[in-house]
């Protein structure tokens, strides 16, 4: 018997409202939802007729990161007398995320090793972390995985070409990939095969007829990529080996507005500031807020100086961060996952896919 046919179970569209009905009982469960704007984003929902059906043609704003490592969060309060006590503030809330695609989920892979050392989603870690993130792996224990494979992808989707999708192989608890009417149901882990288990009359097993016809939906979701970007891996090359001339990252400048939007919305994107807040002479805490290496203050040291005040230098240095084999080798894979958030995002027509084209070309 194959992996997969230990591992494959139907769920009906009435089972599976019915089903997360239940979990909505029990945990926070974050899922696709229109915004006010009628924009998809991830949000908490209270029925399971709040989610956005149609997500699975048009990608959320943002990913769900922020559920992570969120905008602002306060990370400890300190307090000092005779000595100092410092009060860790931990979310502990147990959640689980609805319909993350493989992309996104690809990202949390990334940003596991950058906050943790290695894989989360696995039971050991390959290297030990010199500085693990508990707020991060504490949230991260505690989300529960439910992947959407993308049978259908977006018109500026290429994870194809990023090696983090249209569908996972591992990494996550369940994903489930459209079929007819109803959902094929993967299993990728212990705590996902609880939840079948646990709930066993929502679900069947996979005919092997439906096996077969889950390969041919994965097959063909491949041949749906509008643009595949096939350069990547000479971009990879050329930007390690320093040989894309400076006058490329100066023209980018001219055209970049400095507004972060590229790093917002990216789900490997994870620059931070720290502020420590005062509230008396003897108390305070610490707060963390996103950042972007794009923004000319993110170098700034004491004393004032701004390491990288050059744009240029800046949108050099993200870059290099993204593609180089330095941070391959450190993150075991490149820092962009294909989910073409920045194609939409920047004004300047500075995404992944015009400055790996931009490099082939010079
Ligand atoms: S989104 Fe575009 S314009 Fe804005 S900082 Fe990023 S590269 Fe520059
Ligand atoms: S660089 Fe762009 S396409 Fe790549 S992961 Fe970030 S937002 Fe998505």
């Amino acid at each position: 018997m194959s992996r997969y046919e230990e591992n494959l179970w139907i769920i009906t569209r009435d089972n599976l409202f019915a089903l997360m009905e239940v979990f909505i009982k029990t945990r926070e469960v974050i899922a696709p939802v229109r915004g006010h704007g009628g924009e998809v984003i991830f949000y908490p929902i209270e029925t399971i007729e709040d989610v956005a059906w149609d997500w699975q043609y048009v990608n959320a704003v943002l990913p769900p990161k922020r559920f992570f490592l969120p905008q602002t969060e306060v990370m400890f309060e300190y307090r000092h007398d005779n000595s100092y006590k410092i009060t860790p503030h931990y979310d502990d809330q147990v959640r689980m995320i609805f319909g993350i695609r493989p992309c996104d989920v690809n990202a949390l892979i990334f940003l596991d090793r950058f906050f943790g050392g290695g894989s989360l989603s696995k039971e050991s870690t390959d290297e030990e972390p010199l500085f693990p993130d508990s707020h991060y792996i504490k949230r991260r224990a505690n989300t529960f995985i439910i992947a959407f494979g993308c049978h259908q992808p977006g018109e500026n989707c290429f994870c194809v070409c990023c090696d983090a999708g249209p569908f996972l192989e591992e990494d996550y608890d369940l994903q489930l990939t459209s079929m007819n009417a109803d959902y094929v149901v993967e299993v990728g882990s212990a705590r996902g095969l609880k939840i079948i288990y646990g709930n066993e009359h929502f679900f069947r097993k996979a005919s092997s007829d439906e096996v077969k016809e889950l390969e041919r939906i994965k097959e063909g979701a491949l041949n749906t990529f509008a643009d595949t970007c096939a350069y990547v891996s000479k971009a990879i090359r050329r930007i390690t080996e320093g040989k894309v001339d400076d006058s490329l990252w100066e023209e980018l400048a001219e055209r970049c507005l400095d507004c972060g939007g590229c790093s917002y919305v990216c789900p490997t994107c994870c620059c931070y500031n720290i502020v420590d807040i005062a509230l008396s002479d003897k108390s305070g805490i610490r707060t963390r807020t996103w950042d972007s290496c794009a923004f000319a203050g993110f170098t700034r040291i004491a004393g004032g100086e701004i390491l990288r005040s050059d744009k240029k230098d800046r949108l050099k240095r993200r870059f290099f961060h993204k593609l180089s084999y330095r941070y391959i080798e450190k993150n075991k894979r490149h820092g962009c996952v294909g989910c073409g958030r920045c194609i939409t995002t920047c004004f300047a027509d500075i995404s992944m896919p015009s400055v790996i084209e931009a490099v082939r070309r010079q």
